[in-house]
């Protein structure tokens, strides 16, 4: 090494500003197993207090992208797109938006997380249908996305193996949340994937990684400046997570919601509204966004008008048996739970907010969730939710009900879903899905 590990901590303790090459040694170092956890921690926590400039976050994203492989996707003919989420409650759109975009011929090879905290992982939802397999070699997944328009699978030993390392560092560490980390982090697996085009569904609230619209905003620009740092087409869209998305969070219930949606169903409320309205629109939302850059329509009108059409068509449904089909997923044998629990409301009034990450919360309580990366989860594990955010509600009127294989769980989770619930006395307006879109 050139550079001394302990004179580059001691630069960015002092807030300086560290040099690609500093960075990139550094990053190295530490994924063969040179550098130790201890120096890498210091690294850590200093970047998390003096932050980085565009620049050293740019540095930063490619030494961690170049600690393993980018997939070549030059075999793959046509615009290569992939959406990103930021995480949260309920937030099933990848199967949706995935089967309608590739439907609509555009390939889009997706590499997936597992949940892990409150927020749920696209992984687990389709891994609870029986056989699914999301284990394919880089080659089998290009191969795939040639053949069919759409694979998934998770971060495999050749993607990022730098990232896989420092954010499990960082998650015993106290560093996960800083803002160059996050980006850096985000980007160079994205950026592995191989893709021309990105949408980032940058969520907010309280069952969001970033509390705050003007949080979610700025790792947003900083999202985009990297991808557009690496000659890709971004757009992000800034979305609420104050409530969870749709009716159902969890795993088999997810998927149960997403076949619903493409086979055109509805669910109503109570309160007289659709319950998958939410998960339909932004999957629209977010498809239109990945078709309008991958030429599929030369306005955002026409590109939503494309999107709508597969869903309504059937054929993003038949994408979707077919996705099954290529992992072994056996659709027909979804699981279902065997218990339900019905959490009711104690007080009349509005709806005024979800604390959406103790509903998340809830759902590791049960299972439907980690809270380390080790852990099993129980794939019909989940919660359905009744109302939304500006509905009036009875006392004794169902909130949520529990879904799952292990009563006793259930029960257990019931106390930190009441309290997850403000009613107020006061009309309380809904809050809009979508804030804004950048691009
Ligand atoms: N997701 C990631 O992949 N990395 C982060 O740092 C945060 C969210």
């Amino acid at each position: 090494m050139s550079f001394l590990p302990a004179e580059i901590i001691k630069a960015k303790r002092n807030g300086q500003t560290l040099t690609f090459e500093e960075i990139n040694e550094f990053i190295q170092g530490y994924a063969r197993g040179v550098i130790p956890d201890y120096q890498m921690s210091a690294l850590l926590m200093a970047i998390f207090f003096k932050g980085m400039t565009k620049e050293e976050t740019l540095g930063l994203t490619k030494a961690m992208l170049h600690s393993g492989e980018v997939v070549d996707f030059s075999s793959v003919k046509g615009f290569k797109v992939d959406k990103h989420s930021t995480g949260g409650v309920g937030d099933k759109t990848s199967l949706i938006l995935g089967p309608i975009v590739a439907a609509a011929g555009v390939p889009v090879p997706m590499i997936s997380g597992r949940g892990l905290g409150h927020t749920g992982g696209t992984l687990d939802k389709l891994e609870s249908i029986p056989g699914f397999n999301t284990q394919k070699t880089l080659q089998q997944f290009v191969d795939l996305v040639r053949e069919h328009l759409i694979c998934f699978i998770g971060q495999t030993k050749e993607i990022c193996p730098a990232d896989k390392k420092i954010y499990a560092l960082r998650d015993v560490t106290a560093t996960v949340e800083s803002l160059p980390l996050i980006c850096a982090s985000i980007m160079s697996k994205k950026l592995a994937e191989g893709v021309d085009g990105l949408v980032l569904d940058v969520k907010y609230g309280s069952g969001a990684f970033m509390k705050t619209a003007a949080q979610a905003e700025e790792l947003a620009v900083n999202l985009m400046s990297i991808a557009q740092g690496y000659g890709k087409k971004v757009a992000s869209l800034i979305t609420n997570m104050d409530q969870p998305l749709g009716r159902y969070a969890g795993n088999s219930v997810e998927v149960e919601e997403c076949v619903a949606i493409m086979k055109n169903e509805k669910f109503m409320s109570k309160h007289g509204y659709d319950m998958y309205e939410d998960t339909r629109e932004l999957s629209l939302q977010l498809s239109a966004y990945m078709l309008l850059m991958s030429g599929k329509g030369s306005n955002i009108v026409e590109s939503y008008k494309i999107a709508e059409d597969m869903l309504t068509s059937g054929k993003a449904y038949e994408k979707f048996v077919e996705l099954c089909g290529i992992h072994g997923g056996n659709l027909a044998a979804l699981p279902k739970p065997k218990y339900s629990v019905v959490v009711a409301a104690d007080k009349a009034g509005f709806v005024e907010a979800f604390n959406t990450e103790s509903i998340g919360i809830a759902g590791i309580l049960i299972k439907a969730g980690r809270a380390q990366t080790t852990d099993i989860i129980a794939p019909t594990a989940g919660i359905e939710f009744h109302v939304k955010v500006g509905d009036e509600v009875r006392v004794g009127e169902a909130i949520y009900t529990l879904y799952g294989d292990d009563k006793e769980l259930l029960q257990s989770a019931v106390p930190m879903l009441r309290s997850s619930l403000t009613i107020s006395l006061q009309k309380v307006s809904k809050p809009s899905l979508i804030l804004k879109v950048l691009s």
